[in-house]
């Protein structure tokens, strides 16, 4: 099985290497058309703001939700979340809105408030995962078909939507790759 790894801007390479240890191969994506051979595609953390206009100037934007509408699954950390979303509170901001969520960015505030927490998710087991927020959005508002999956300080850091998940944090920042593998696992159901 082969994953995207959108890699415009952003801490992509940490998720290759991610999916190479879960066994996956992993594929840089900077053209639309790489698209066509990957089974999911993962949207790294950066700038949302800066990925957006990317994905647009490189027409990779509309690729994206063809591929998408045909059953590619994404996964979104961080701003990956951000352009996953439908809404993006006080921002018209380029997205792919797929994702029935409202989220807010920089929501838990500025670079140095950054901070760790172990977040307890039913879906991976007793053991909490240690997640890192950076300048992290959460979601603040979510349709009925989104699956909440954890929440911290009372807020929605991680969902899922059919074939969509998104983490307001970078797991693959930490030696936990239990999030990877349950996208893996999604692609393969
Ligand atoms: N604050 C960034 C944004 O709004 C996201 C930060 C991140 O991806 N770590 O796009």
């Amino acid at each position: 099985m082969k994953i995207g790894v959108l890699a415009l801007q952003g801490a992509f390479r940490e998720h290759c290497w991610m999916l190479h240890e879960c066994g996956v191969e992993a594929v840089e994506i900077r053209k639309a058309d790489e698209l066509d051979e990957v089974a999911g595609l993962i949207i790294p953390g950066g700038e949302s703001t800066t990925i957006g206009k990317l994905l647009n100037d490189w027409a990779i934007m509309d690729k994206i939700k063809e591929r998408a509408a045909q059953g590619m699954a994404i996964y979104g950390t961080c701003a990956g979340m951000i352009l996953l979303s439908k809404n993006i509170v006080d921002s018209d901001q380029p997205r792919l809105g797929l994702m029935d969520t409202s989220v807010r960015r920089n929501a838990f505030g500025r670079q140095c408030e950054s901070f760790e927490a172990d977040l307890y998710v039913k879906e991976f087991g007793v053991e909490p995962v240690r997640a890192v927020f950076i300048r992290a959005p959460y979601i603040e508002e979510a349709g009925p078909e989104v699956k909440v999956m954890a929440e911290v300080k009372g807020k929605v850091v991680i969902a899922r939507q059919g074939r969509f998940l998104a983490t307001a944090f970078h797991p693959e920042l930490t030696r936990d790759n239990r999030i990877h593998k349950y996208f893996i696992k999604m692609i393969q159901e």
